[in-house]
Order: C-alpha cells, then sequence, then structure tokens
C-alpha cells in the first residue's frame, strides 16, 4: 500500500477524551472513530488489525475442531421468551419492533438461537460432539462503556457453543476450547491466565475467564506469579486425545488464580512469599459450561445409544476481539507509539522514502516496495512528501514491527538502514541483506 493512496488520518495532538493510552493510540494512530457513544467505525489500519486478530481466533477454533457459522445480529424475541431470558435480560439488551410491531433485539449473545438451530437438525447421539462458532457484532447497552473498543455498545464477539451428549463429554469441549484459547492468546503475543469464575446456578468448576494483566484493567485479579513463565501448547496439540488435553488444562488450573468475585484469601496466602501476585486485569475471554441450562426449557434434545432421547449439554466460549485490538495495545505501547507483534501489524513492514523526487531515491524504494509486495509481504509504503522527521514519527506510532528506512546518503554506498520497532534497534545494511532479513 502506498501511503499517498491510503486512508490514514492520523491526530498528531493528544484526544482529551481519551483516558486510557490504548484508547488515545488508536484514536492518534486513525484506527477508530466514534460514531455515537460506545459505537465505533474502525478506519483502514483499524480494520486491518481487526480482521488478522480474527484470522488468528479463526485458525485456532477450527484447528480444535470447531466450525464456522455465521449467525444474524438481528434476532426475535420470542426465542428468548422460550429460555426466559426476554425478561431477565434487563436494559443491556437492545429491543427492536419490526414494521409489524413484532418483538426483535439485537443480539447480545447467540445461545437460543444456537439451541433453536441444534434442535431443528440434530438428533442423534452419533451427530456429536459439535462446536459451532461465529464471529459477529453483538449489542450491549452498558451503563458506562467507555475507554474505547475496550468496554463500547457495539463489539464484535467471536462466540462457540458446543454440545455434547453429557457431561462428560461436555467436560472433553470445555477443555479443547480452553487449549485453543490459550493458543490463540499466545499467538497475539498476550500472556492470557485462566481464573476461575462465576459458574451461577450450574455450579462446579467448568468456568475461567481469560485475563491479561494491565493497570488500566477494570478487575481486580489474584494469583501465582509462576502463569507468566508457563509454557503454552504447541501447534501439534492433539485435539482428538482426551487425556492429554486434560493434562494441560491440569497444568494450567494447579496454581492459585481467581477474580476478585472468586478471591479466597485463605488460598491466596498459601502462595509463597514473592509469588504472590495482586494486579488489575483485562478480560479477553470467557469460557463456560452451562450444562441443559437452555437445551431443557427449549426441547434441544437427542437419542443416546440406548435410544432414550435428553437434553443435550453445552457449553460456550466468547472472546472480544474488538477489545483484544486494544488490549494488545495496552501491553504493549511505549512513548511513541504502539508496538504491534507482527502476528497482528496492520503492515509487517514500514517503507520511508525519506527523499521523494530524488530518482536514485524513488527507483531503491520502488524495487524493495515491488519485492515485497510479489512475496505476499504486508507493507506500507511512505512516499508521501512529508519531513523525514514526521515519517518516523508515523510509522512508530501504528507501530510497524520492521522500518525499512530509504536516503540518499546510504544509497550512496548502496546501504539502507533497518529498524525494529519492538526495541528501537537499527541496523545499516545493503537491500538485499535488509530484505533477506525480513523475508527469512
Ligand atoms: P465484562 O465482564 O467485561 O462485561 P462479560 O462477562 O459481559 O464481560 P462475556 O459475555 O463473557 O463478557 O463476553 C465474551 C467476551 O466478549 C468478553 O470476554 C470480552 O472479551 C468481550 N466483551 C464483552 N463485553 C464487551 C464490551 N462491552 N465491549 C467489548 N468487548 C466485550
Ligand atoms: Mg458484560
Amino acid at each position: 500500500m502506498r501511503l499517498s493512496r491510503y486512508f490514514l488520518p492520523i491526530l498528531r495532538e493528544v484526544p482529551k477524551e481519551a483516558e486510557i493510552v490504548s484508547h488515545r493510540l488508536m484514536l492518534r494512530a486513525g484506527m477508530i472513530r466514534q460514531e455515537s457513544a460506545g459505537i465505533y467505525a474502525w478506519l483502514p489500519l483499524g480494520k486491518r488489525v481487526l480482521d488478522k486478530i480474527c484470522n488468528v481466533i479463526r485458525e485456532e477454533q477450527n484447528r480444535s475442531g470447531a466450525i464456522e457459522i455465521m449467525m444474524p445480529t438481528i434476532q426475535s424475541a420470542d426465542l428468548w421468551r422460550e429460555s426466559g431470558r426476554y425478561d431477565d435480560y434487563g436494559k443491556e439488551m437492545l429491543r427492536i419492533k419490526d414494521r409489524h410491531e413484532r418483538d426483535m433485539l439485537y443480539g447480545p449473545t447467540n445461545e437460543e438461537m444456537l439451541t433453536e438451530i441444534v434442535r431443528a437438525y440434530v438428533k442423534s447421539y452419533k451427530d456429536l460432539p459439535l462446536n459451532l462458532y461465529h464471529i459477529q457484532w453483538k449489542f450491549r447497552d452498558e451503563v458506562r462503556p467507555r475507554f474505547g473498543v475496550m468496554r463500547s455498545r457495539e463489539f464484535l464477539m467471536k462466540d462457540a457453543y458446543s454440545i455434547d451428549l453429557d457431561f462428560e463429554n461436555a467436560v472433553i469441549a470445555y477443555n479443547r476450547m480452553f487449549v485453543a484459547y490459550l493458543r490463540t492468546f499466545a499467538r497475539l503475543g498476550l500472556k492470557a491466565i485462566p481464573m476461575v469464575a462465576d459458574t451461577g446456578p450450574i455450579g462446579g468448576n467448568h468456568s475461567h475467564e481469560f485475563i491479561i494483566l494491565a493497570s488500566t484493567g477494570e478487575s481486580q485479579v489474584f494469583c501465582h506469579s509462576d502463569y507468566l513463565e508457563m509454557d503454552t501448547p504447541g501447534s501439534d496439540v492433539d485435539f482428538q486425545d482426551p487425556s492429554s488435553l486434560q493434562t494441560i488444562v491440569n497444568r494450567w488450573t494447579s496454581l492459585y488464580a481467581a477474580t476478585e468475585e472468586k478471591h479466597d484469601e485463605a488460598a491466596f496466602a498459601a502462595i509463597p512469599d514473592g509469588q504472590r501476585l495482586s494486579a488489575r486485569g483485562i478480560e479477553v475471554g470467557h469460557i463456560f459450561y452451562f450444562g441443559t441450562k437452555y437445551s431443557e426449557p427449549m426441547n434441544a434434545t437427542v437419542a443416546g445409544p440406548d435410544g432414550v432421547e435428553r437434553p443435550v449439554h453445552m457449553g460456550s466460549y466468547g472472546i472480544g476481539p474488538s477489545r483484544l485490538a486494544a488490549a494488545i495495545i495496552e501491553a504493549s505501547h511505549d512513548e511513541n507509539g504502539i508496538i504491534w507483534p507482527e502476528a497482528i501489524a496492520p503492515f509487517r513492514v514500514g517503507l520511508l522514502n525519506l527523499k521523494v523526487g530524488d530518482a536514485a531515491t524513488d527507483a531503491a524504494c520502488d524495487a524493495i516496495y515491488a519485492e515485497l509486495v510479489s512475496r505476499n509481504i504486508d507493507v506500507l509504503y511512505d512516499d508521501t512528501d512529508e519531513r523525514p522527521g514526521s515519517k518516523f514519527a508515523t510509522a512508530d506510532l501504528i507501530g510497524l514491527p520492521w522500518q525499512i528506512i530509504v536516503g540518499p546518503k546510504g544509497l550512496a554506498n548502496g546501504m539502507v538502514e533497518l529498524k525494529r520497532r519492538a526495541d528501537g534497534s537499527r541496523e545499516t545494511l545493503p537491500i538485499t541483506a535488509a530484505l533477506a532479513r525480513i523475508i527469512g
């Protein structure tokens, strides 16, 4: 992409309305624009990041055996009357009437709809296990939308729903998602800690919130510091093998980790001195086994091997990609701007032409640009006539992991500069060597 042809509305001044660093940086980097309270448009740079986050999530969901679908944002109130949640949900739900005065709503979540789909098609234990997910916009009329896309009213969610014959199989499904989540957050460059969460009337211990530590987080959390050093499962995890999944889950739940609601002072005090971590955290995901809570009232049953019909056991598994974009910035930035992990950077490479109009510099940049494009490497070519200082500032603000800096002085000796955003290191080297470093 040539910056001169792109749409990147950078703000030089710090927006006053933004209270936390990720919100400030997303506005300054031209990623998002507020359209009304808690409702945001995603501008090109933000959209690229959001898509990349979704793709990592999608790859790991698919790897674990979940299957992607797409349910609508608008739902019928009747479905929610079946589960009894239409009246229970409260003011967070946006209720709508269509032209025939029928009650509709903008989905805050999709348990009912998914249960309806299962009820229609899934008849036998032989159709199970099944896990269906979608990545779709949700609306919750939050009392206090704030911190930009961190707590917005309209937000993107990946929500998966597992369907199983009984509790034992539902636990296997739960573990699959648990492990898929560990992999997903690690690939996004985050250290997310699974913390015991509320199961409500269901009971049991199959509810975890995945939390990343950040001073601006909304929850108070308590955990063993070893979680920050734990290895995440590799891409060779066998999602078909329940016992290896259970081993991973056991390890990741063996140490103390809880949010304020489930905090146990005595268990926390038992952690050895120096390893007790009490911090603020951001919830980026939540997995939850809820058994027959919806299948029973909504009559979603399957026949078991004995021919007896029984309500299916379900769980739901959420991740907020739009909140994640902000959470990743909270975890990875410096005074100059965002530091994107490579996996989700809007562009992997920034190509900075320090003297647009100089024939040799233009020719070198064009050649580098063509080479990167031909190798399918996302590159943002700054071919504008801004001053070098402003180009450096922009590339750092928007957080491009690799920056190739090309100017007439270096080129006279056949050299360019290669900068790594993560640590600010710079190296002068020949063009081919710089490209080799990036292409690997
Ligand atoms: P919170 O306690 O932060 O309100 P929640 O418990 O309501 O979250 P879930 O219903 O479990 O959240 O939703 C799954 C995921 O969706 C959350 O882990 C989070 O990543 C995301 N999410 C929930 N509410 C919002 C919101 N208002 N804005 C952005 N993302 C959200
Ligand atoms: Mg909520």
